[in-house]
Order: C-alpha cells, then structure tokens, then sequence
C-alpha cells in the first residue's frame, strides 16, 4: 500500500477483466467480444471522420446518437443516455440512484463489477440466491432493497428473465429504481425497454460492445423516463462532458443504421450457440439454456480448471471464475460456427486424454 492513497483507494478489490493476451494468438473464447467485424458502414464512417475536426471537442450530448438509438427503439430522445461502454452508464446509474439510499439488491451470482461500484460509492449491497436452475426468483430479493439491478440474460448464467417476471419485480417495488443490464439480450431475449413508459423506475442499459461488435469502440447507452435521464446527466456532467468522441459517436450511429447486418451476425451466433449447446450436451457437460452470446458449462468428470488450462495450451481461451459459488463452471463465448467446431474437437481430445 502506498503512503500516498486514500483510505477509499487502499479499500477497493477493483474489477478483474479477461485476459487479453498479447503474447500469442489464441482462439478468444473468453470475453463475449463478437465472432464478427463491425459493420463495414461503421468503419468507413469512422474512416471518413478522421480529419481537422478531430481538434474540436464532440457534442457533449452526442445527440445524433441519441436521436438514432430513440428512433431504433421508437421513445423520445429525452429517454435516451450515452456513454462511454455500459460500465460507464452502469456506474453512473450506482452514483444517481443507489448511493445514500437502503442496501441495494442484485443476484448472489452476477456481473461481478456491480459490488466493485458498490465499493468504490459507498452503497450498501444484499444479494439474493438464484433458485435452482439459476433462474432469478422475486420472491428472494429483500422487501426493504433500496435499489434492484440484474443483468438480463443474467451473467455468467446466460439465463433469461421473461418480461412478464419483470413487469412483476416492478409492480413489487414501486418505490425504488430498478436497473436492468440488458448487454446480452439482441441474442434472443426481449428487450423490456418498451416497459419504461408505463414503469419510470425502469432504467434500461444496453450496449454496443456485444451485439454490435464494437467492444473497443466503448459505446453504451441506457433508456428510461426522461427524469432519470435528467439524473445521470447531472452525474455525468459532474463527472466528464464528452464521455464519447467524436468518432465513436460516427461509428455508433452507423452500427445503428445498419440493421441488416446486425440481424445477421446475431442470427449467425445464435445459430452456433444451439450447435455448441447440442455438442457439449453430448460430451457430458450440464449447460445452461442461455439467451446470450456465451454459455455456462461444467463437466460431469472433469475438473473445469483442468479443462481451462489444457484449452489455455492448444491455445483457446474460456473464462473460469474463481469465486467458488461458480468455480466449477466455463464460461465460453459463443464465436463463428466453424471455431466452434474447433473448441468441440480440442474439448473431445481433452476428455479423450483424461480417460487413460
Ligand atoms: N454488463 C454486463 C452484464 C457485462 O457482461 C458487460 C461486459 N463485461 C458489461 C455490462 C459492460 O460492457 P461494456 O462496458 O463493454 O458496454
């Protein structure tokens, strides 16, 4: 510890990311980043951003984004926060809605980065247990929550809430803001974005690291009544004016508009995650049914750190959590079909291996 840091700063356990190893190249498997390049109208838009107006600050509202992402989901633009990666509209929404107010509640397995906000804010936090098929259950979150947030798929899970259960949660707790982290839900969830005109204590996050295929642009966003709207704007202002440059503002509003393309790289990962479902099932691993872009799996035999490391060698990358609620599960990221038929083969020899 440095003499020098705050007692906050020499208190914090900050968020660990996954690997993004520069030593060699590996089949990446581990952080949910899309199995496709961003759309070519994304690139060439940035592409034609690049010139003398590069010295001048972006709008600090980016409203050109905003007014295609309110088209998109067809709300106002007063709905309508960015900012830099969902992390960003995440943390924010912790510093407007969650500080100073009762514990706040989110699933005992989850993001991992909402109780690092939690610390690095001073909120208070209870998490509540998922039932037995990891599904999240109402009646476990705490009556007196002074705030809900949950990711939907939920993360690590992959396991998806029906609209119907949040439209309960919200009934349930009026009083409170409810935030649902939808980074996963273009891979075949449903959006309850459309349940913030009826519910002002919805906020939506979404993302376009996932879905998009613009993790390295930090491009995230968030939906909900103009009032909490209001509120994240005053965090943010009070916290950094252009959160977006100018040319991720470019590449956002293109992602956007290029809605075929969109719809094709989601069906494609849609289509190898089943395939993958399918072929894991039947090298005797339990995996969960998942609505994201990645799935979670453990092995009837085998140890999921062995099947970590012998993958980390043939040189395919998984995500293997070590919190011990989760430490006998994979988390893989669903890619192309044909690197999924390359995981199975090299998952076969290493079962295949352990049998002599
Ligand atoms: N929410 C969840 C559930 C995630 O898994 C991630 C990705 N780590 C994020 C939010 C943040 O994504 P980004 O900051 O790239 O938008």
């Amino acid at each position: 510890m440095n003499k020098y840091w705050s007692e906050l700063t020499k208190s914090l356990s900050p968020y660990e990311p996954g690997e993004q190893p520069q030593d060699r190249k590996y089949l990446k498997l581990n952080t949910n980043e899309n199995p496709f390049p961003p759309s070519e109208l994304v690139l060439n838009e940035i592409k034609e951003s690049v010139t003398d107006s590069l010295r001048f600050y972006p709008d600090p509202d980016a409203l050109k984004l905003k007014k295609a992402i309110s088209t998109y989901y067809n709300i106002d633009t007063d709905s309508v926060f960015v900012g830099n990666g969902s992390d960003e509209v995440l943390a924010f929404s912790f510093m407007a809605f969650f500080k100073e107010k009762s514990a706040i509640s989110f699933p005992n397995i989850t993001y991992s980065f909402y109780p690092v906000y939690c610390n690095i804010f001073e909120i208070e936090f209870n998490t509540f247990s998922l039932n037995d098929t990891f599904e999240i259950d109402i009646d476990a979150i705490p009556a007196e929550s002074g705030g809900i947030i949950f990711p939907n798929p939920n993360a690590p899970t992959g396991v998806y809430l029906g609209i119907s259960k949040i439209e309960e949660m919200l009934l349930r707790f009026p009083n409170i803001v409810v935030v649902v982290d939808e980074a996963y839900i273009d891979f075949g969830g449903e959006s309850c974005v459309n349940l913030t005109h009826k519910y002002h204590n919805l906020l939506v996050v979404q993302t376009f690291s996932k879905s998009r295929s613009l993790a390295g642009l930090r491009v995230g966003f968030s939906i909900g009544h103009p009032s909490l709207i209001q509120a994240l704007n005053r965090v943010k202002n009070s916290f950094n004016s252009y959160p977006l440059d100018s040319l991720a503002i470019a590449g956002a509003v293109s992602a956007i508009n290029d809605n075929s393309y969109f719809t094709y790289c989601c069906n494609q990962i849609v289509e190898a995650r089943e395939f993958l479902a399918n072929e894991l099932t039947s090298l005797s691993f339990q995996v969960l049914p998942s609505k994201a872009n990645f799935l979670f799996v453990k092995h009837s035999v085998l140890d999921a750190s062995l099947i970590y490391s012998s993958l980390k060698e043939n040189g395919i990358l998984v995500r293997h959590f070590k919190n011990p609620d989760v430490s006998d599960y994979l988390r893989i990221t669903v890619g192309k079909k044909e690197d999924m038929i390359i995981l199975v083969k090299c998952l076969k020899s290493i079962i295949e291996a352990q049998r002599v």
